[in-house]
């Protein structure tokens, strides 16, 4: 883990601004595996920027259900069966090359440019600009088109502000600092609609609903109440009629209970459980999800855990109370 930000911010993104302006071939975008909305937002903001020079940029990856609103039809790839010849990838908020989705990285010796705001990435790639003092990888692609020169419109601004909304948890979390709400600013006045994306984003089914209902109905408090906790099944989605993906916002919820300095969702997928945390105040939802051997931002972070839904509580716990005693909250 490298929490410390890229000290050559500055001359990476005039070097990556240069690389991409000069590049004759097919410039892929791509982000993580069950892309969200930095991702997908970072993605297209690139893209459209690219495009606007002229570039023959490819932006790659399918979004969730609640994100269906930003790619036009047919704006976005699915997956590339096979990489053109000369392409270039950009790579998006990917902690890891690997879970870079949608194109055949076995194939490769392709050329990679890393853009991300994950301290655990290992800075792979030919150029990589890692910075997690940024909010959102949005942001630094925010700084990059202004390296390249291209004036933002509200088609490249819209989906940069989901990813400042969707990773700040609308402005809620601690990585909410000045940058962002300059950042956030910027792009409202080149166009984009706070409202808008908002609306989108803010959007809940009938199915979610009962989702929601059933999920608080197994909420637990653990730690002197500390932290709150509550589960998700496939028993449980299937009664509801709900799919993995609608379960992401759930975790945001919990993490407005009073008194408490850590929400957890636990994702239990039979064999395995996914641990979707956030944290308040000088909490590290980073450091317990570390020591779990998963990763994200202080704030923000998860784990996969193997084992029973009881093993991965008894394990969380174990490193909720560490960190909680670290911060003196115990
Ligand atoms: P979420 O709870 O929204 O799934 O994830 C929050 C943050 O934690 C995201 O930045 C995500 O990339 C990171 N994260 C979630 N699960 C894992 C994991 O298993 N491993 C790592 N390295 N990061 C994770
Ligand atoms: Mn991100």
């Amino acid at each position: 883990m490298n929490n410390a930000s890229d000290p050559q911010y500055a001359d990476k993104l005039a070097q990556i601004a240069l690389r991409l302006k000069s590049h004759a071939g097919s410039i892929i975008v791509a982000a993580h595996e069950d892309p969200d909305g930095d991702a997908l937002g970072s993605v297209l903001g690139l893209t459209r920027a690219l495009q606007s020079l002229g570039l023959d940029a490819v932006p790659v990856g399918v979004p969730p259900k609640y994100l269906e609103y930003l790619p036009q039809v047919g704006e976005l790839t699915s997956s590339l069966e096979v990489l053109p010849e000369g392409a270039l990838l950009v790579a998006l908020d990917s902690a890891e090359v690997t879970r870079v989705i949608g194109v055949p990285m076995d194939q490769t010796g392709i050329p990679i440019i890393n853009i991300d705001h994950h301290g655990s990435n290992p800075r792979f790639g030919e150029i990589a600009l890692v910075s997690p003092d940024k909010a959102a990888t949005a942001i630094m692609v925010k700084d990059l088109i202004a390296a390249l020169g291209v004036k933002l419109t509200a088609e490249i601004a819209a989906p940069l502000l989901t990813g400042v909304i969707t990773d700040t948890g609308f402005f809620r979390n601690s990585n909410a600092n000045g940058e962002v709400l300059r950042s956030a600013a910027d792009l409202v006045e080149a166009g984009a609609s706070m409202v808008a994306i908002n609306e989108a984003l803010g959007i809940t089914t009938r199915n979610s609903f009962k989702l929601q209902s059933e999920v608080y109905a197994t909420i637990a408090y653990d730690l002197g109440g500390k932290v709150i906790s509550a589960f998700v099944n496939d028993a449980i989605l299937e009664r509801v009629g709900c799919t993995w993906e609608e379960v992401e916002s759930l975790v945001s919820h919990l993490r407005s209970a009073e008194g408490t300095l850590l929400a957890v969702l636990y994702k239990d997928y039979g064999d395995k459980v996914k641990v979707s945390m956030r944290s308040k105040a000088s909490v590290s939802a980073q450091n317990i999800a570390v020591a779990l051997g998963g990763g994200g931002h202080v704030p923000a972070a998860g784990a996969t855990v193997q084992g029973n839904l009881e093993e991965a509580k008894r394990l969380l716990l174990q490193q909720a109370q560490l960190e909680l005693t670290r911060v003196g909250a115990l």
